[in-house]
């Protein structure tokens, strides 16, 4: 049985899209994984199947971001919130100082949880343009002998993005949940990564870390062991019973990315994807605008608004009538949020920037 008929254009900002052949395959694995008579959801964490889950999504994890032996991969459950919270614990010292540009809701996020452990500068302040930007090096005040650096790669709910990681001498931690494999990224020169993986991973409550040695010995805080990143390394993620289905899932997304090319293939792809509807942007006479400059503009969320809120509203209530959904932007920005993560399809991507076309005729 195939759904590929039934399923329609999903838009969402996450949880997203997963890739077609990955949902066919756990389809079967839930049945019965590795013809062991067991599904995937019913084996024991301590397992040879489950060690086999945890050592191939490790490996593929490995060799998607280029790492070597100074890096671990960690599988922590609480999603890329957790994370907020867990960094700080562990790396911000009372009497330190870590730099955190601000660029939106979710880094807002991370400076309070931040700020419970620490002091934190705020590198950047994004409201003021309506964080339509990431900062340039000029627009960043560094803290001298900073405890890490914090940023997020791709801002999700206002469509901006990185060109290229921020420059600093500090130790780099980067939120990279909603472009995480999404284009090459030096993924090794970080002390820290981490991405929630709703958005380009697999599903949600599971969150993808990597963290250098050097990084992961700093641990200045006694806590709770879940929450301690050595004792979680010493144990390879199973200090207790971890999400296995995520891992598991996780696995698949990256053995799929390595047939899509790997992360040069998968960023050619996104290029191409996004283009697609901001060429029905930019040709639309004024009539759709974005949201982020043109130089921080998102390959993963593509933001714009329309000359109303009502047309706005019209607009997603149409779209939906044509199979596409989950286009409302975020609260915080309004307008127009299509979301296309890896495993979105260009089809979808020709069929929103058509509908959008016809859709400004109509109304313009
Ligand atoms: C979605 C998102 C988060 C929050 O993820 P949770 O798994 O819900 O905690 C954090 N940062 C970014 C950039 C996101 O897109």
């Amino acid at each position: 049985m195939t759904t590929t008929s039934s399923r329609i254009f999903n838009f969402s900002a996450g949880p997203a899209v997963m890739p077609e052949s990955v949902l066919e395959r756990i389809r079967e694995d839930v049945w019965n994984i590795d013809d062991s008579g067991i599904g995937v959801l019913e084996h024991s964490h301590r397992g040879p199947v489950i060690d086999r889950v945890f050592e191939e999504a490790t490996d593929r994890c490995r060799s998607l971001a280029g790492l070597g032996d100074d890096h671990e991969v960690l599988f922590l459950a609480g999603g890329a919130s957790m994370q907020f919270g867990m960094i700080p614990m562990n790396y911000l010292p009372d009497d330190a100082t870590a730099d955190y540009p601000d660029t939106g809701t979710w880094t807002t996020k991370a400076i309070k949880e931040a700020r419970k452990f620490g002091t934190v500068n705020v590198a950047f302040d994004g409201s003021a343009c309506g964080y339509d930007h990431c900062p340039k090096a000029n627009e960043l005040s560094l803290t001298p002998g900073a405890a890490y650096f914090h940023y997020c790669s791709n801002n999700t709910i206002y469509g901006t993005r990185y060109a290229a990681p921020p420059v600093t001498n500090a130790p780099l931690v980067c939120d990279a949940s909603s472009d995480m494999f999404a284009r090459p990224w030096p993924f090794a020169d970080h002390a820290l990564v981490y991405a929630g993986a709703q958005k380009n991973l697999g599903p949600s409550g599971l969150a993808l870390i990597i963290i250098r040695k050097d990084m992961l010995e700093k641990g200045c805080r006694e806590t709770i062991d879940l929450l301690d990143y050595r004792k979680q390394a010493a144990q390879g993620s199973r200090l207790n019973t971890p999400p296995v289905f995520g891992v598991y899932c996780m696995g698949l997304v990256f053995e799929w990315i390595h047939e899509q090319g790997g992360l040069i293939g998968i960023a050619n792809r996104n290029a191409e994807k996004s283009k697609i509807i901001y060429d029905a942007i930019d040709g639309s006479g004024g009539f759709y605008r974005g949201h982020a400059q043109n130089d921080s503009r998102s390959e993963m969320n593509v933001t714009f608004r329309l000359p109303n809120e009502e047309l706005e509203k019209a607009f997603v209530t149409e779209a939906k009538s044509h199979d596409m959904d989950g286009l409302k932007g975020h609260r915080s920005v309004g307008g127009i949020r299509a979301s296309i993560y890896n495993a979105f399809p260009v089809e979808g991507c020709r069929s929103l920037a058509g509908f959008m076309a016809d859709f400004a005729t109509k109304n313009g």
